[in-house]
């Protein structure tokens, strides 16, 4: 699948509640992180690239988007900035539709942070856009992040007093979050900006404070490299120990920068090819300093052709730089030129490649955009359909409803008492059934009006209904008829629970409706075995009825099992 199938299949996908595989997929990730801050950001992308894949497979947003933010940071570490940042922007698409704005605001750190190295436009937006998220969240991990990513963006800008002014607010936090391999990385910053700054101001011939600012740079680093090295991040120590080799150098204490240097080496952990060149052209450039410049030709030849095998044309041009200044320190011009020609011939591939990259992100961004517009309509589109399925299984509801309803009791019509009775039958279990009668009804219409007897007619379905069980039906059969199905009821259970709602209504207090109204009923129940045709059931019933009307009305009459 390529990427903007799988991102649009996400960005499409209903948020799902965690299932069973989650719980390792979160294991994983949390082994991956570990791996990140062990120094091994090599093998955490291998095992966050799994759960990356493994989420897509079960269709679940948060830990694809979750698996992309660490594998960002995790490409970042290894100077893949391109890929960190497609993961980047993946995520942020998913965060923000998912509604969490404390990860969207990390995932926007670590793309301002891969745009910051690749010098692309754009990373100052991005940063700001986390701050004002991770402010208005208020989370303190993700401020510090905010905050140190701004003040990362203002360093490459050389914009290094509000750089300071950020990254000492990061630290101030991150002392009280209590992430020691975290702080560590906010310090390596820190003193990577006030190191910098030192050095321009030097360069600008201003030397009188570069011993102090040093000084508090490599304080700094100090720091963090003890924080790193207590919490074995070889990945952040290395840093530290790149960038006190450098201050070191400013001063001229080459030996101390070469101490670094050996210390960087004995570290364990993977070395991303990035760092393998970072290494050759520190360690040649401590070494030039040293005067030791045979030895330092072979370190920078080491890190251009490491540098050339992987194709790293960005830490290419440097390296060759540095090894053309070494031949001319040596008084090698021929080679100095070599080299030169080498820089130059490099430096215009870097900015051929430069420029493709910034297209082929430009490209990766303005399509994660159109996926997420197209998406958000295709969700509005989902909740319009949504809404009205809904409406219409209402109305098909009501419609099921009318159809078996009688209007005027609220009680089952006759078509509802047809279809229960069918299901009783086939059950083929005995039951009872009862018709019930009003008394002299057409005089109640006559005597109190018509609106009274249909006010009678409600209340009689009330006092009924309250006292039948629920696996009892009753329906309104017609007019001023009632029927009354008894599952599984043998005669004489059906002729206690009769007697009760005829006495019931006789004793209602219909005087309250008006003072000369009396209200009786006469029932004839019959009972089945099961066997018998409902119609036969009913006519039975119905005889009964008659009989009971003939015997004076206001009793019941039943009959046991009628025979075929
Ligand atoms: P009996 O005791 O023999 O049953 O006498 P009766 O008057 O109740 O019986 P009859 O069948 O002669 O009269 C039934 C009356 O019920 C006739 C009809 O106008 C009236 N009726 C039928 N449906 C309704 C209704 O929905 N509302 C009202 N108010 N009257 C109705
Ligand atoms: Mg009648
Ligand atoms: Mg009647």
């Amino acid at each position: 699948m390529n990427r903007s199938t799988t991102l649009a299949s996400l960005l499409a996908m209903p948020s799902m509640p965690p299932h069973g595989s989650q719980g390792i997929a979160e294991e994983k990730l949390a082994q991956a992180e570990h791996l990140s801050r062990s120094g091994l950001p090599v093998s955490a992308i291998a095992l966050a690239e799994q759960v990356r894949n493994e989420a897509l497979a079960n269709g679940s947003q948060q830990l694809y988007a979750l698996s992309a933010t660490r594998l960002s940071w995790y490409y970042f570490m290894t100077a893949r900035y391109e890929e960190g940042a497609v993961h980047a922007l993946e995520a942020i698409e998913i965060w923000q539709v998912m509604g969490d704005a404390v990860s969207e605001a990390s995932c926007r750190c670590y793309y301002a942070w891969q745009l910051c190295q690749m010098g692309m436009p754009g990373a100052e937006q991005e940063a700001m856009q986390a701050l004002r998220q991770a402010e208005m969240a208020g989370e303190p991990a993700t401020l510090c992040l905010a905050r140190n990513t701004v003040a990362v963006v203002l360093w490459m800008y050389k914009q290094f007093e509000q750089a300071l002014d950020f990254s000492t607010a990061a630290i101030a936090v991150a002392r009280e979050v209590g992430d020691p391999v975290k702080l560590g990385w906010w310090l390596i910053n820190e003193g990577g900006i006030r190191g910098d700054l030192a050095a321009m101001k030097a360069e600008q011939g201003d030397r009188r404070e570069l011993a102090a600012a040093i000084d508090h740079a490599t304080r700094i680093t100090q720091e963090a490299l003890a924080l790193a090295l207590a919490h074995q991040d070889h990945w952040g120590a290395r840093i530290c120990l790149g960038n006190l080799a450098e201050f070191a150098l400013h001063l001229g204490d080459t030996d101390r920068a070469s101490a670094h240097m050996e210390h960087w080496q004995q570290l364990p952990g993977e070395l991303g090819d990035r760092a393998i060149t970072h290494y050759h052209h520190c360690n040649g450039r401590v070494l030039v300093a040293q005067g030791r410049i045979e030895e330092a030709i072979v370190a920078l030849r080491a890190g251009v052709e490491h540098a050339d095998q992987v194709n790293d044309l960005e830490s290419g041009v440097p390296a060759c730089q540095a090894l053309a200044e070494a031949y001319e320190r040596k008084g090698d011009f021929r080679s100095a030129l070599h080299w030169h020609r080498a820089f130059h011939d490099h430096y215009v591939r870097y900015c051929t490649h430069t420029a493709q990259r910034s297209a082929r992100i430009a490209a990766t961004q303005y399509e994660t955009e159109q996926l997420r517009s197209q998406s958000e309509a295709a969700r509005r589109e989902a909740r319009a359909l949504e809404v009205s399925n809904l409406e219409l299984t209402q109305e098909t509801d009501r419609l099921k409803k009318a159809n078996l309803e009688d209007p005027l009791t609220g009680l089952y019509n006759r078509r509802a008492w047809e279809h229960a009775m069918a299901e009783t039958q086939k059950a083929g279990s005995p039951f009872a059934l009862a018709i019930l009668d009003v008394d002299h009804f057409k005089h109640i219409n006559d005597a109190f009006s018509h609106l009274a007897g249909d006010a009678v007619l409600r209340q009689i379905a009330a006092i009924l209904s309250g006292l039948i069980r629920k696996s009892e039906f009753l329906a309104r059969f017609g007019g001023e008829e009632f029927v009354l199905l008894m599952p599984g009821t043998g005669s004489a259970e059906a002729l206690v629970l009769c007697e009760r709602l005829r006495s019931a209504v006789e004793a209602w207090h219909w005087g309250e409706q008006n003072a000369a109204l009396q209200v009786t009923i006469s029932i004839g129940v019959a009972s089945s075995d099961g066997t018998q045709e409902p119609t036969a059931i009913l006519a039975a019933a119905d005889a009964l009825l008659y009989q009971a009307k003939a015997k004076g009305r206001n009793r019941v009459e039943a009959a046991s099992a009628i025979g075929p």
